[in-house]
């Protein structure tokens, strides 16, 4: 995706939904329209619709709001607070959760469709005389190999991104003093650059952000002085 758009010349990881609409639109409608009939009917058939990105997108905001709800638990109660369930209620952070719920279903839904399109043409260009049974036969082992890397993918970055938001909105919204460390699993050279400069002040983790799609690291806190932290009912946790 990121590969895809940045071919296009954009390279800012979060786009407005029109700008991906528009944007994987034309490219997906360019391959189609150099589809024969039975390649069109079967895009068709195939693609992924309005109805499946909305479920898509109620699907992410609950993952989401539950990832969101564990993180802010998990860094509370490792900061020493005694809390022991968290349900989000913030209208502001329920309203962030489903905006990027929206935003992902939508960009999942359009990659898809793009790289469907480009699939179902090359199973054309393959076998000139496949009928629209073969080519359902043939897009059912494309699909299921690209699910299963795929649908991973997505939950990785979904994950991470929830945890990575609560966890900054968390420091920033209170005021607390720390220092930002990131790493994990620093598989990738940009990755590990960044890590080169721990640590980082809060301010500036969040402009780094999380690097890259599918990318397994995190930003970790260093444990605040405990003077620094204030009492539970002072907190912000997501609560209205
Ligand atoms: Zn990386
Ligand atoms: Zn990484």
């Amino acid at each position: 995706m990121v590969a895809l758009l940045a071919s296009a010349g954009i390279t800012e990881t979060v786009l407005p939904l029109e700008t991906i609409r528009q944007v994987i639109t034309a490219k997906t409608q360019a391959i189609i329209d150099g589809l024969s009939d039975v390649g069109r009917l079967t895009h068709l058939a195939h693609r992924v619709t309005e109805d499946d990105v909305t479920e898509r997108a109620d699907i992410l905001f609950r993952h989401n709001k539950r990832v969101a709800e564990e993180s802010l638990l998990r860094e509370m109660q490792s900061l020493g607070y005694s809390v022991t369930h968290i349900q989000i209620t913030d209208p502001v952070v329920l309203r962030e959760i489903r905006e990027r719920a929206d935003w992902s279903a939508l960009k999942i839904g359009q990659t898809y469709n793009y790289d469907l399109a480009k699939a179902v043409r090359g199973i054309i260009e393959d076998t000139p005389t496949a009928n629209r049974w073969v080519i359902a036969h043939r897009l059912g082992i494309w699909e299921s190999a690209r699910n299963d890397w795929k649908e991973d993918q997505i939950g990785t970055t979904e994950t991470y991104w929830s945890r990575h938001h609560a966890i900054m909105e968390f420091y920033r919204l209170n005021n607390i003093e720390v220092r930002a460390w990131f790493g994990h699993s620093l598989i990738c050279e940009q990755c590990q650059e960044i890590a080169a400069g721990n640590p980082y002040t809060l301010e500036q983790a969040e402009a780094i952000g999380l690097h890259h799609v599918n990318c397994r690291d995190r930003w970790d806190m260093e444990d605040p002085h405990p003077e620094d932290l204030p009492p539970l009912e002072d907190l912000w946790w997501a609560q209205q």
